[in-house]
């Protein structure tokens, strides 16, 4: 066990060694060789990005405002895509500065998310109904005060500017950080959001690849408690529900609340231990996520049912005996590449509605033996999921979906686009 910053975590640095290395190496080969993360498209990568630098950081700037709260990640790119056509003066801060307030946008937001998705039952939009995930008002004060920050707090108009001579990520969010720069600093945007923005900086050799930690999100969090790199025994405590506002069914798991300095400590730690071991945290992020969002999120274990007024999820009693797993269940634990170290089922639904990572039991095992190959298994036969996260339901299946049929709709986050990576 290493580090122990302030609150106390205790990271496994022999595991996060073993996992990194391995992460780093699958999306590190994934073009070259066909393995789990083959063919992945990333949100960031599905839109065009302007070619001018500038224009290109100012389009992640506000991008990385809306990547937050409970909407699929690619959905805000297809509104902004929209947006930047029909208004291009909300992405030129100076013009914002001029024109517009927070209200403004907040409210041009709202009327061009009714414009830019009429038929909002549909594909990637499907979290569109739930619009209050947008967060449309946040996102209009944020987006003018930062547009404001950005042109009189020294920044001279240039998010570009905030990176010069950095040596590292937490240097340039010191910069940034609204609460030690209330005047220059931007708002929406803590260690989580920035570390994103900063990262698609980098993808696009707008910033240099200093030593940046992986944004820490939900999925971050279950994987690296999943596997053991995070030690949360002093933090994570069998649960007490609170009348009214938790269902009694949850009583007695194991569960953290998720702060913010419980994520900066995760954030500034990852950011240390991955330079250090020279670790690309441009591989290990999306592989991460990846893993997360598209396999944890399709184990049987993960799923729940219920809502907040009654949440439940399978009794791993069930799973003891062959029988009693989903028919055709296919058993996405089974082409992961980790999960040999894999022992904890952590479902994103107690996340997205209460802010809890919650242990809700150990990891079953798939009986049965598979051979994904030659089965043709593997993301051949991958179905985007069809609900968003907003109902705060990594997969609020039915009882019913869960006995008759493979996993096809309801968990927390959406679609990555693959090109099929077992294809010769
Ligand atoms: S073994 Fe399954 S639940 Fe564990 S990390 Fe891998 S895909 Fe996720």
């Amino acid at each position: 066990m290493g580090r122990s910053p302030k609150v106390p975590i205790r990271f496994d640095e022999k595991r996060a060694l073993e996992v990194f290395k391995q992460l780093d190496e699958l999306w590190g080969t994934r073009e070259v060789t066909n393995n789990i993360f083959t063919g992945v498209i990333l949100p960031q990568d599905m839109y065009p990005a302007p070619a001018d630098r500038l224009e290109c950081a100012l389009w992640f700037f506000y991008l990385a405002l809306t990547q937050r709260g409970g909407i699929i990640s690619e959905s805000p790119f297809q509104l902004l895509s929209f947006v930047k056509k029909e208004c291009p003066e909300l992405f030129i801060p100076e013009a914002v500065v001029k024109d517009w307030n927070g209200e403004k946008v907040g409210k041009y937001l709202q009327g061009a998310l009714d414009r830019a998705f009429p038929q909002r039952n549909e594909g990637l939009h499907r979290d569109i109904p739930k619009r209050e995930g947008y967060k449309l008002d946040e996102l209009g004060n944020s987006w003018f005060h930062n547009s404001r920050s950005l042109c009189m707090g020294g920044w001279e108009g240039n998010p570009l500017n905030v990176y010069a001579f950095c040596r590292d990520f937490e240097e340039a969010f010191s910069r940034i950080d609204s609460d030690r720069n209330p005047d220059r600093g931007f708002l929406g945007m803590r260690r989580k959001i920035f570390s994103l923005y900063t990262i698609w900086l980098q993808e696009r050799g707008l910033v240099r690849h200093f030593a940046t930690p992986i944004p820490v999100d939900f999925h971050a969090m279950r994987l690296l408690w999943a596997l053991g790199i995070i030690d949360l025994s002093r933090l994570a405590k069998p649960f007490q529900p609170k009348p009214g506002r938790h269902p009694e069914t949850i009583k007695g798991f194991p569960a953290a609340h998720v702060t913010e300095r419980f994520v900066d400590t995760i954030t500034k730690w990852t950011q240390i231990f991955l330079f250090e071991n020279q670790i690309k945290h441009m591989h290990v992020n999306p592989a991460l996520w990846v893993l997360s969002r598209e396999f944890c999120a399709e184990h049987v274990q993960n799923w729940s049912q219920g809502g907040k007024k009654e949440l439940t999820f399978i009794d791993p009693k069930e799973l003891q005996d062959p029988g009693g797993w989903p028919k055709n269940y296919k058993n996405p634990c089974g082409l992961c590449p980790v999960e040999r170290l894999c022992t904890r089922a952590i479902p994103a639904a107690p996340y997205y509605i209460w802010g809890l990572l919650m242990h809700v039991n150990d990891r079953v095992q798939y009986p049965i033996m598979r051979f994904p190959e030659l089965e043709g298994w593997g993301m051949r036969e991958y179905k985007p999921r069809k609900n968003s996260r907003g109902n705060g339901n990594e997969a609020n299946r039915s009882k019913k979906d869960r006995k008759v049929g493979p996993p096809n709709g309801g968990t927390d986050e959406a679609v990555v686009s693959h090109r099929l990576p077992y294809e010769d």
